[in-house]
């Protein structure tokens, strides 16, 4: 049987790591992980359940009410996630979570819930993950670690774009505070900040198309396999 890997791209938000995550995941036959979503749900729930994230044992009741799972929609051949049964892959890219989502994922026992479920997906390997710390903390021992980043007016754009199809009224200034705010905050976190992993190999797709970072991840991947 063909040798599998963990491939794990963490890097600074909306610079396109699940785009590449799952094309890299089609193009092997392995499971695409968006562990961000984990926490987009996480912070769903929260924010219906009024929790005081700010009170531990608050946080702690309504992670024992949280079940999280994938399934891949047959009629896009994408991983959706689910929260209690329900489908929120819609509802958690809205505003309201991304606005919430950092401070959320700041917590240790929010982050030991999301990790201990990430590292379990990762036991049978042939998976790619995305996200912020899964380099350096989900998966330190991948076998290929790429860290993305792209030019913060790309980055803008791009999420502007994504966010104006669902909702006309969001403004371009807004997403960038978002995003500004998010990268601040992730980095500068005092569990798993988002960083380089020293093995990461450095994938700034400012000036690429979609087809040459794939083919760059492609070549990298060769290497391993
Ligand atoms: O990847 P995405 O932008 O959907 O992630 C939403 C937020 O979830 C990030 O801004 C970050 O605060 C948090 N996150 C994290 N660790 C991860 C993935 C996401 O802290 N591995």
């Amino acid at each position: 049987m063909a040798k599998k890997i963990i491939i794990t791209i963490d890097g600074w938000s909306s610079c396109g790591k699940s785009t590449l995550a799952k094309q890299l995941a089609t193009a092997l036959g392995y499971v695409y992980i968006d562990s961000g979503a984990m926490y987009r749900a996480i912070t769903l729930y929260f924010i219906r359940k009024n929790t005081d994230w700010s009170n531990p044992a608050e946080v702690k009741e309504a992670l024992e009410e949280i079940v999280l799972h994938f399934e891949c929609n047959p009629a896009s051949g994408k991983s959706e996630i689910f929260l209690n049964a329900e489908n929120v892959e819609y509802l958690i890219r809205d505003l309201v979570v991304a606005e919430k989502v950092s401070d959320v994922a700041t917590i240790a026992a929010v982050r030991d819930f999301a990790v201990a479920q990430q590292r379990s997906m990762g036991l049978q390997k042939g998976i790619v993950m995305d996200g912020r710390d899964i380099g350096t903390t989900v998966f330190p021992h991948a076998e290929l670690k790429i860290f993305m980043t792209a030019d913060i007016t790309i980055r803008v754009e791009r999420r502007f774009k994504e966010m104006y199809v669902k909702n006309p009224n969001v403004t371009l200034a807004e997403v960038k505070a978002n995003l500004e705010s998010r990268d601040y905050i992730d980095s500068h976190r005092e569990v798993s900040p988002l960083r380089q992993a020293e093995d990461a190999i450095l994938l700034d797709n400012s000036n690429l198309s979609i087809e040459e970072q794939l083919d760059f991840a492609l070549k990298l991947v060769a290497k391993k396999l």
